[in-house]
């Protein structure tokens, strides 16, 4: 799970470690916000009605959910199903508030919390994107604030502030994780029978 407030820089980082290793797979969100200019429904989320996601929830189509800064976000509980099954490496890009409810029902899962190197910078982030209004942007600066406030619940810290090393960092994390014992034992299960393990 890769969280971070808005504007660390978490979405570059994240596809510039998937572009290098496609054993890796993001998990597509489903949001009530509407898309950003050059947003793709498929792609980028899955787009829905408020009333689509609430019904989707009732009916336990997610494995977390969580209001964002108005809207609301959700994980498909069918394709992380799928994917833990096969025992692919996969990425959630969520919220604080996911990432604790996937931890209750993931105990495995690892957590990486992104810094930003200072709130100047965050500001200045969100206003070169120019896909929000000042009032969004405020909004999304003050849930910043609450947003670190859970950083030590998280298992790694990267900070964004060299974009090279910050994807160098994740790249040993995600390497490490991979030969956690349980997923390397997975992975496996030929040498554990020879080794009698
Ligand atoms: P944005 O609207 O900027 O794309 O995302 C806003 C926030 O929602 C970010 O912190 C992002 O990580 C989070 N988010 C995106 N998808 C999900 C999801 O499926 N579940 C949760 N809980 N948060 C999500």
């Amino acid at each position: 799970m890769i969280v971070a407030p808005s504007g660390a820089g978490k979405s570059s980082l994240v596809n510039a470690l998937l572009l290098e290793d496609p054993a890796l797979k993001l998990s597509l969100s489903t949001t009530t916000r509407a898309p950003r200019l050059g947003e793709v429904d498929g792609k980028d989320y899955r787009f829905v009605t408020k009333e689509g996601f609430l019904a989707e929830r009732d009916q336990g189509r997610f494995l977390e959910y969580a209001e964002v800064h108005g809207n609301f976000y959700g994980t498909s509980r069918a394709w992380i199903e799928a994917q833990m099954k096969t025992g692919r490496d996969v990425i959630l890009e969520i919220d604080w508030q996911g990432a604790q409810q996937i931890r209750q029902i993931i105990p495995e899962v690892q957590w990486i919390f992104i810094f930003p190197p200072s709130f100047e910078a965050l500001e200045e982030r969100l206003r070169k994107r120019g896909q929000d209004d000042e009032a969004t942007i405020q909004k999304r600066l003050a849930a910043a604030h609450l947003e670190l406030g859970y950083a030590h619940e998280a298992d790694f810290i990267v900070v964004n502030d060299d974009f090279e090393q910050a994807l160098l960092d994740l790249r040993h994390i995600v390497a490490a994780s991979r030969l956690r014992s349980g997923s390397s034992m997975a992975r496996n299960p030929a040498l554990l029978r020879r080794l009698g393990v």
